[in-house]
């Protein structure tokens, strides 16, 4: 197995109304079997475009995933493709037939409608794999030793067919690796003395794990990889050699598991036992959805507001209204006493607020589009930060906001 190609199948993709966020899954699932994706394309959905794009494909890659246009309505016409493709037709399986009136019947529909019968209809020369999420089922074609995998378009069926089935059955049969990856995240020491320190570690590191050097702005990223054929002892390995860090530079681990900022941020507050709570105007809520948008937030964070309104941030957060008066409800001076009523409101060690002109509009008060305070309150410290964005769209504006304000705290 050397190489794949992608095949992402739909209209609405081209349009712009849907962002292909399979071919992102696939790629990634791929890469952790060591099968690296070398073209992706993103076609329409017609008959002719389908087995043309089939042809290039098996002219590049081994192996060949389509997603999408396997459903029963007349848009989908991947299945018809397939089947002149490979000079095969279509008929009645029987299994699948049977898997689909299961699935339908767990879902309270009794009576099978011609069109769902049409969803069993598959090439005679192809292998099934079962759909357990949805009612078209993926089919695997080979030619030439080089496979092909058609599966449907819906995301939350794409990934356990992927991962459960077809990741699985590849490595099986083509005796493939496994590649798993662990990265440890350091900060407070260059990345010069860092590698000195942990020289002798990293020399005695088994053959089969790999590690390498990421740093960014204060931070340094070290990545563990390694390769072989069990996932859970590669997870096993990895992690005892990890814990070996811990005696050579563990005050300067600030995480150990993924290299997601809110992960990080639960990481250390878990570990310190340390609460948090939000306080948002211009953000919306966003920081809060980010940060309880890690498994296990419920033991750090204990709530949010979104007080937008200037009298609401009076009422609830005892800002003061001369405050606001006086250097207006987007200040430096509004973001602090928001963080100090915050942190008194939920009772927390760590207090976070933002106030800023999220646009397109001017603020009330001249304030210029693109422009954030915020604060940062650990215990009795208070750290004030300002921000101007002016270039950012709204929604970039208050996501790329909340982030910052984790890495900051981080
Ligand atoms: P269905 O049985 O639902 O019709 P299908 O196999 O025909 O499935 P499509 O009709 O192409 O698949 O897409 C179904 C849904 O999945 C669409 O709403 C589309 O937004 C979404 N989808 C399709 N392809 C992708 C993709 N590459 N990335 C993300 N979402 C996708
Ligand atoms: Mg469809």
């Amino acid at each position: 197995m050397e190489n794949a190609v992608l095949i992402t199948i739909g209209d609405e993709i081209l349009s712009g109304n849907t962002i292909d966020t399979n071919s992102n899954f696939i790629a990634t699932e791929l890469k952790n079997i060591g099968v690296k994706v070398t073209q992706i394309f993103t076609i329409s959905d017609e008959i002719e475009t389908i087995k043309n794009t089939l042809r290039k494909a098996f002219e590049m890659g081994s192996l060949i995933i389509t997603t999408g246009g396997l459903g029963p309505t007349k848009d989908d016409k991947t299945k018809k493709a397939l089947a002149e493709f490979f000079n095969d037709e279509l008929a009645l399986d029987e299994v699948t037939f049977n898997h689909l009136k299961g699935y339908m019947e767990r879902r309270g529909r009794i009576e099978i409608l011609e069109r769902n019968r049409e969803q069993a209809f598959v090439p005679t020369k192809s292998t099934v794999f079962q759909n357990q999420y949805g009612t078209a089922p993926c089919m695997m074609m080979e030619q030439d030793g080089k496979l092909c995998f058609s599966l449907p378009g819906v995301p939350y069926e794409v990934k356990p067919l992927i991962k459960d089935q077809i990741v699985p059955y590849l490595k099986n049969k083509f005796n493939l690796n496994y590649i798993t990856t662990r990265i440890i995240s350091v900060v407070g020491i260059p990345e010069s003395i860092l590698s000195d320190t942990i020289e002798e570690w990293e020399l005695a590191l088994p053959k089969h794990i790999a590690l390498s050097y990421l740093p960014i702005g204060t931070r340094v990223k070290l990545r563990l990889t390694a390769t072989g054929e069990d996932d859970q002892v590669l997870q096993q390995q990895l992690e005892e050699e990890i814990q070996k860090l811990f005696p050579l530079i563990g005050n300067h681990i600030i995480a150990t598991v993924e290299d997601k900022i809110e992960k990080i941020l639960g990481e250390l507050l878990t570990e310190r036992k340390l609460t948090i709570s939000t306080a948002e105007s211009c953000t919306g809520g966003e920081l809060a959805k980010l940060i309880t948008s890690n498994s296990g937030s419920s033991k750090y964070f204990v709530g949010g507001i979104v007080p937008y309104a200037a009298e609401k941030k009076i009422q609830i957060l005892n800002v003061s209204k001369k405050t606001i008066d006086e250097y207006t409800v987007v200040s430096e001076q509004v973001a602090q006493e928001m963080a100090a009523g915050c942190q008194q409101l939920f009772g927390t060690h760590i207090s976070l607020s933002t106030t800023g002109v999220a646009g397109p509009g001017k603020g009330e008060d001249g304030n210029e589009v693109g422009t954030v305070f915020y604060t940062i309150k650990i215990n009795k410290e208070v750290y004030n930060y300002k921000l101007y964005m002016p270039h950012l769209e709204r929604n970039d504006f208050v996501g790329f906001v909340s982030q910052k304000i984790i890495q900051d705290l981080v």
